[in-house]
């Protein structure tokens, strides 16, 4: 009988499926799937092939960005409930309440949050390039910065400009704390800390490197340093070892889990698949054409101020 990974290769070719996994996902997902990477670097990746289904394990936002970036495939989330926490502490509606607070503020939108937050935007970014995006807005425009103050934090020290910004945070990456960045320190101190800029400010502060996921494997391409403490969810450390055989990677705090991203199970992946022949398969992310249509405006205009990214 066919093992489920043999299962998951045979549908997804009948399908004419990609599979995508984020940095964070289990590490067995990570192993199967075709691309690996950050939500918008995996959204790109599928957009650009021609398979018609996309099947994102990852969270809910994930699969919309997909499903915006792709609306001539299929876009599938192999668990529905596997939302992300910071993205769904702002909706729409908050965020208009906030915009007629201060008119004719310019709306930067991290890439974490929900379609129809990224419609109410001007534009949207990365955690690699909210700092470039900010800087390039013109001095004299307010910024209002959503939906997580950590980032938006990192941003306006970076930029020196008064952002507003909005209460959300992640619960995984704010779990690392200063004295997990100074045992970690003290137990390898020729180790560089990598810190990805969800985490708190004073997590930030004594860390070498803020970096986003893509960034870490960036760095350590070109880095001298053989040990790395990484402050980030804790899937990240079977990317980099993926990438880095020889190098060594501790996790800041083994405490920083994603407990939505580890809700995606090979079971789970295989069960998407099998339900496609279904017209309502639950599994199926979808994003209204209206909405759609104006949270590609806001990445649009991102990729327009920044073409290399
Ligand atoms: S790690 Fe944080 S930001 Fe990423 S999906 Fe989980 S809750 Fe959301």
């Amino acid at each position: 009988m066919d093992s489920v990974l043999e299962k998951i290769q045979n549908l997804k070719q009948k399908h004419k499926a990609v599979i995508l996994a984020h940095n964070y996902q289990p590490g067995e997902i990570q192993d199967m799937a075709d691309f690996t990477g950050d939500s918008l670097g995996l959204s790109i990746k599928a957009s650009q092939t021609d398979a018609e289904v996309v099947v994102f394990c990852g969270v809910y936002f994930m699969a919309e960005t997909a499903a915006i970036l792709s609306p001539g495939k299929r876009v599938l989330l192999p668990e529905k409930l596997a939302g992300c926490p910071m993205a769904d502490m702002i909706t729409a509606e908050q965020l208009r309440d906030l915009k007629q607070k201060h008119p004719g503020a310019l709306v930067v939108c991290y890439v974490n949050s929900p379609a129809e937050v990224k419609a109410e935007s001007d534009y949207c970014c990365t955690s690699a390039n909210a700092v470039d995006v900010v800087d390039s807005l013109p001095v004299e425009k307010k910024i209002i910065f959503v939906p997580d103050q950590y980032l938006g934090g990192h941003v306006a020290e970076k930029t020196s400009r008064d952002l507003v910004l909005w209460p959300g945070y992640c619960p995984t990456h704010v779990l690392i704390s200063e004295d997990d960045i100074k045992n970690a320190k003290a137990q390898f101190p020729d180790a560089v800390v990598m810190t990805h800029p969800e985490c708190t400010e004073p997590v930030r502060n004594i860390s070498e490197q803020i970096l986003s996921t893509g960034q870490m494997l960036k760095f350590i391409r070109h880095s001298d340093a053989k040990r790395f403490i990484v402050a980030t969810e804790i899937g990240m450390i079977h990317a980099l070892k993926r990438q880095n055989p020889n190098a060594e990677f501790i996790a800041a705090s083994p405490k920083a889990v994603c407990p939505n991203m580890k809700k995606i199970t090979l079971e789970k992946v295989l069960w998407a698949l099998e339900d496609l022949p279904n017209a309502g398969s639950k599994y199926h992310v979808t994003v209204p054409d209206d909405i759609r249509k104006r949270a590609k405006k806001a990445l649009d205009r991102m990729v327009e101020i920044l073409p290399s990214q």
